[in-house]
């Protein structure tokens, strides 16, 4: 049996349930060089008074050398614990997510699975695309995709193992079938009345921004009759959220070739007139400059950048890029319009974007009213002793 003892005091944020072992708590990992040596593992964690505090997944290459399983010395780490906490999170969603088939079915740390993430599109017939950050998540790979398939009904598995943080934790970045059919290029969802195609295979994460519904929502309950820009809009979310609740028109800008001919393709599923909207290939910083030099104005900004901070060392880094955005995208709206300005930077906290968007509206020299604060859906829960969960945040501004 692996044992994990920590250093004296380094059990407190164990007792808060925080789900994290860092290296740096450790005192000593004890078992055989076998268990040593295999990422996944699972090991009894305890304080350096010997007393239990969780079971965990040993992962030896990473700086986050644990994450927790579970708190409950009686639970055991097995197949059943899997399908429990699958169907926990299958129940949770279908009870809760409303008017759309781009569900996430499984949020990591929420759900009760560290590092793992599984977002399900287009139903049954459709496709399961799963994420495995973590060595725990990965030892557990089979029983995991068994268990989705048999509680989901839904036979197609896709792997996008591909994001760099695989690499902290010493696994190789992995794509492909892990059970059924091979996906097509595209997979088309339906959220809130929009039909959106999906790229499972080459599209950013899992292929969509499924943390954005409800913020499309807003938009599109806003957008009417209103001249609207959507600055990094990847396959155009917003954009034809927007046109769905009847904007005159919109700008969409982004810098990725191949997501600009999905939102035109978008464009299409819902028969929208092409000549509502115009999808520039083009860096949104440049732009924004430009259209104030024109002198151009709308009524409704969307402002959804990439994570500008990917970790603590560059969030005032970050910062300054926020509010660049910011200040420009006030100084585009016209009197009456409104603002959706989002950070899905985990290590700049919703307070903390407060500031940088106030400061921007500041130093545009204009007022601006907070409306609404905004969050990821529904679907992506975060536990009370888990902040990190939180990383999407946003404000809707008016400018009166
Ligand atoms: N709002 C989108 C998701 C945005 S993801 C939705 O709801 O689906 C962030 C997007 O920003 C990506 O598509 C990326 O290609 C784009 N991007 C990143 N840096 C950029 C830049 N400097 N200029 C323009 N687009 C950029």
């Amino acid at each position: 049996m692996l044992t994990i003892t920590l250093k004296p005091g380094k059990e407190k944020s164990l007792l808060r349930r925080h789900p994290w072992i860092f290296a740096s708590a450790i005192d000593r990992v004890e078992g055989k060089p076998e268990e040593k040596a295999k990422s996944g593992s699972t090991a009894v964690v305890q304080s350096s008074s010997g007393q239990f505090l969780a079971r965990a997944a040993f992962s030896p290459k990473s700086q986050i050398r644990a994450r927790v399983w579970s708190f409950d010395q009686n639970e055991p780490i097995d197949h059943a614990l899997i399908k429990r906490r699958i169907r926990n999170a299958l129940s949770y969603r279908t009870s809760s997510v409303r008017d759309t088939d781009a569900i996430r079915l499984i949020f990591g740390e929420a759900d009760g699975f560290p590092g793992l993430v599984v977002d399900w599109y287009a139903g049954k017939q459709g496709t399961l695309v799963c994420q495995f950050q973590s060595a725990g998540v990965e030892a557990w790979k089979v029983p995991i995709v068994q268990a989705l398939i048999s509680e989901t009904g839904c036979p197609n598995v896709y792997e996008r193992s591909d994001a760099s943080v695989r690499e902290r934790e010493g696994l190789p970045l992995v794509t492909g079938v892990l059970a059924g059919d091979e996906p097509g290029t595209e997979i088309h969802v339906v959220e809130n009345g929009v039909h959106y195609a999906v790229d499972i295979k080459h599209g950013h994460k899992t292929g969509f921004y499924i943390d954005q519904r409800d913020n499309r929502r807003l938009v599109m309950e806003q957008a009417a009759g209103r001249e609207v820009l959507n600055c990094f809009c990847y396959t155009g979310g917003f954009s034809l959220a927007a046109l769905k609740g009847g904007a005159a028109s919109v700008l969409s800008i982004d810098s990725s070739a191949d997501a600009l001919e999905t939102g035109k393709r978008n464009m299409a599923l819902n028969d929208f007139a092409p000549s509502l909207a115009e999808w520039r290939d083009a860096d949104v910083f440049k732009t924004l400059r430009a259209l104030r030099e024109q002198g151009r104005t709308f009524d409704l900004v969307v402002l959804d950048p990439p994570k500008f901070a990917s970790s603590p060392d560059h969030v005032e880094r970050a910062a300054r890029a926020y509010k660049d955005i910011n200040l420009l995208g006030m100084q585009l709206l016209r009197e009456g319009g409104l603002l959706f300005t989002y950070s899905c930077s985990g290590a700049i906290s919703a307070d903390l974007f407060q500031k940088i968007v106030a400061g921007a509206v500041n130093d545009a020299r204009v007022d601006a009213r907070i409306v609404r604060r905004l969050s990821a859906g529904i679907d992506h829960p975060m536990t009370t002793s888990f902040p990190e969960g939180e990383y999407l945040k946003g404000l809707m501004l008016q400018k009166p």
